[in-house]
């Protein structure tokens, strides 16, 4: 075995920096410092002990903790029958499938990632001062997929496509001298405007592309579900689903898509309806990391630019109990009529967005009555909450409305009450689902993120949610369905 440094950390003075930044992530000790030195080039576990003798195992296993470097075994030779994994970031097939590809790792193994040209890093949460350009981003997170490639025993290859943002954005190379506001609002917007397009053109190309790099017949297809409906993840999961109805392939594995999973409850029994629906057969697979949890966190620590290792495993709860989920999707039987791709992709959006969330606050607002104290959660959008709050709809109900908005400044003026304090705004959820109707605005891209945050520090919303009228849903596409005033 090699261990290897991932290429996110410098060391200064026996410090570690994480990207250039001037805060210190880590200090090393003199002997660690040495190590950190020696791993300029991948090393064997055979140099190391070498070199340090007893305190090697000690050394090594601090710096893999801290997630810095990792540990490569080799792959002498191949068996079993070719897989080819579609991603649509260099990240997503490990962070969903880790455990499964590591346990497969003796067969000859494909990742193709369907993007290569990005801008988010996590630098871009802790404040932008030193936000990398496109060319540094995307140069960063190849080096990260060939990494985790050669962990995985995997050859790795990307589709030169840039990511959604930057597919969507107007200016995508000034978005990193941007201020951060206008940062995020053109990145949310960029995603969310394109989540509900006709994405039947796109998929069929992204299919073709695919194709071109399948070699063997007998190759078995892996693909995201598309949980969390990010437009990536869906594009290339129904790229797939293509290449299954076209008959290019007889089955495809859907893996359930990490992180966002763990905060969409439901999305997969209504993607695998939607599938039955459409005619075709489904099989579940669930796999326990078990053993190979370790594995799978070394693993993950080569994606630095994209999280902080231990702020993921928490998030994914990765520990041998965790479960890595795959959805076995084939053609009906030939009796059994199958969906053509068109009328398969625009059931599947119906059932994945619409029928969670109603359209029209408006109208449900004008069914709730006269003097009442209704609770409105809004994100991110303060345009969109002084349409509402000067709507003559509610102006004319009397109804009393505290509206609370989460990240952004307060608003004054207005006969409403703004909440715009984050604690605020969780303590209110608590209080306010005992008594009042709550609406939650959402774009349709955040909406279960939103809830999730609201929900795992309040768990009455969720439980409201089933509680009857005292909670309703609702998104809007961006600059179509607002109400006008
Ligand atoms: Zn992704």
């Amino acid at each position: 075995m090699t261990f290897h440094r991932i290429p996110h950390f410098e060391s200064r003075n026996g410090k570690l920096h994480f990207l250039g930044s001037p805060r210190i992530f880590q200090t090393l000790s003199k002997d660690e410092e040495i190590l950190w030195n020696l791993l300029k080039s991948p090393k064997t576990w055979n140099v190391i002990s070498q070199t340090f003798g007893k305190d090697a195992r000690g050394m090594v296993e601090r710096l893999k903790s801290l997630g810095v470097i990792v540990e490569i075994q080799p792959k002498r030779s191949k068996k079993g029958g070719p897989i080819l994994v579609l991603e649509p970031h260099h990240d997503d097939a490990a962070l969903s499938l880790g455990a499964w590809l590591l346990a497969r790792r003796k067969r000859p193994l494909r990742i193709l990632t369907a993007t290569s040209r990005y801008i988010s890093t996590t630098l871009l949460e802790t404040g932008r001062r030193r936000v990398l350009s496109v060319e540094q981003v995307s140069e960063l997170r190849l080096t990260e997929g060939r990494l985790a490639g050669r962990i995985l025993g995997a050859a790795s290859t990307s589709l030169p496509h840039p990511d959604a943002p930057l597919r969507y954005c107007r200016n995508p190379e000034k978005l990193h001298r941007v201020s951060e506001e206008r940062f995020s609002g053109e990145y949310e917007r960029s995603i969310s405007e394109n989540l509900l397009r006709n994405s039947k053109t796109e998929a069929i190309e992204l299919a073709r592309q695919i194709l071109r790099r399948m070699t063997a017949d007998s190759t078995t297809l892996l693909a995201p579900m598309g949980i969390g409906a990010h437009p990536d993840h869906l594009w290339v999961r129904n790229a797939a689903l293509s290449l299954l109805l076209d008959s290019k392939v007889p089955e495809v594995g859907l893996y359930e898509d990490q992180p966002y999973a763990m905060t969409r409850p439901g999305h997969r029994s209504r993607l695998i309806q939607a599938l039955t629906e459409s005619g075709l057969r489904v099989r579940v697979e669930e796999s326990k990391v078990g053993s190979r949890h370790r594995a799978k966190r070394n693993l993950l620590c080569v994606y630095a630019s994209q999280w902080k290792i231990d702020s993921i495993t928490d998030q994914l709860g990765l520990g041998p109990e965790s479960i890595e989920r795959i959805v076995w999707v084939r053609r009906g039987k030939s009796q059994q009529p199958t969906s053509d791709l068109g009328t398969l992709l625009e059931h599947l959006l119906e059932l994945e967005l619409e029928k969670i969330v109603g359209s029209d606050p408006m109208a449900w607002l004008e069914q709730l009555g006269r003097d009442q104290e209704i609770q409105i959660y809004l994100f991110h959008d303060l345009r969109y909450a002084k349409t509402l709050a000067h709507h003559p709809l509610l102006e004319s109900t009397g109804n009393k409305i505290r509206f609370h908005i989460m990240g952004t400044k307060p608003i004054v003026g207005t006969q409403t009450q703004f909440h715009e304090s984050e604690t605020d705004m969780m303590l209110s959820v608590e209080q306010s689902t005992a008594n009042h109707p709550v609406v939650v605005i959402s774009n349709a891209y955040r909406l279960w993120e939103n809830l999730s945050e609201l929900g795992l520090r309040a768990g009455s919303l969720l439980a409201a949610r089933n509680a009857g009228d005292l909670l309703k849903l609702f998104t809007f596409r961006e600059n179509r369905e607002r109400p006008k005033p």
